[in-house]
């Protein structure tokens, strides 16, 4: 942990928390994160709860900042199954995935985002942790802040935070599922169910010549590309890709607070801007 960072451990997460906590919570106007996780395939070295996992450290990690700065905040309940992988991250099934469809994750946030919102939260964000949830989450937002009080955000630190972040990575060639940047962040996140001894590296061959913005949606580009063509994906078998031996739990501390830091920087700026908005009587 940085020395600036405040001790996100004592941040409990929604199902720490009693009923009169969250209450005391609406009535402050706090906001809410509800963290967008999986139950997938990270590799051999990773557990399949890791996006789970992370989102929850992030959430904790960027409520104790907003409290450190007076803002009510707390950690919401986060979803730990999320819509399948695409086919262009990793293309072959593997043991321990357990995805819901595309539809039905809608209908679920959509539900629990209207549960929290009755209750008397006003200002919801959804914290993707999943590729895939991206563009469910966006959809479902729109729809809540159409037909609620509440205003509900998105978040989406691939495209806020992980540009920058690429200073702190050891690898040149490209980082993706279960490689060094998540490696980095499991070891600080639980350091104990990472099966550092298992973790293996594999890079696809990337043509070159790539156009501009020839980036998937999720990650800031312009191309929705789900299929990958040979030889993109010779040789993958593990799921994982970039290369998580070069991960250590110190950098994953440092990419956590740039994470962080652009999340408290977007809440912070929505708080500045809707001081005012209307909330219903509880
Ligand atoms: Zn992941």
């Amino acid at each position: 942990m940085s020395e600036q960072s405040p001790n996100h451990h004592a941040v409990p997460t929604f199902d720490e928390m009693t009923s009169v906590e969250v209450g005391a919570a609406i009535k402050e106007n706090a906001v809410i994160l509800i963290s967008l996780g999986a139950t997938e395939q990270h590799g051999a070295h990773l557990p399949l709860g890791a996006d789970t996992m992370q989102g929850i450290e992030l959430a904790r990690r960027t409520v104790a900042r907003l409290h450190a700065e007076g803002h009510p905040a707390i950690v919401g309940p986060a979803i730990p199954f999320g819509p399948r992988g695409f086919l262009s991250e990793t293309p072959i099934k593997l043991p321990g995935n357990v995805n819901l469809s595309a539809s039905t994750f809608m209908k679920v946030l959509e539900e629990i985002g209207r549960e929290i919102i009755d209750q008397g939260f006003r200002r919801v964000y959804f914290l993707g942790f999943h590729a895939e949830s991206d563009a469910p989450m966006q959809i479902v937002a729109k729809s809540l802040c159409e037909t609620t009080e509440a205003n509900v955000v998105t978040l989406n630190w691939l495209v806020g935070a992980r540009p920058r972040y690429s200073k702190y990575m050891e690898a040149q060639a490209q980082d993706g599922h279960g490689g060094e940047g998540e490696t980095c962040r499991m070891l600080a996140t639980a350091p104990h169910l990472c099966r550092m001894e298992k973790a293996e590296p594999w890079h696809p061959t990337i043509s070159e010549n790539q156009p501009e913005a020839d980036a998937l949606p999720y990650l800031g580009g312009g191309v929705g590309r789900f299929k990958m063509a040979e030889p993109y994906f010779q040789g993958f078998t593990s799921g994982v890709t970039g290369d998580p031996q070069l991960a250590t739990a110190d950098r994953g501390e440092l990419v956590y607070d740039l994470m962080t830091g652009w999340l408290v920087d977007v809440i912070r700026h929505d708080l500045q801007g809707t001081e005012d908005y209307s909330r219903a009587e509880l």
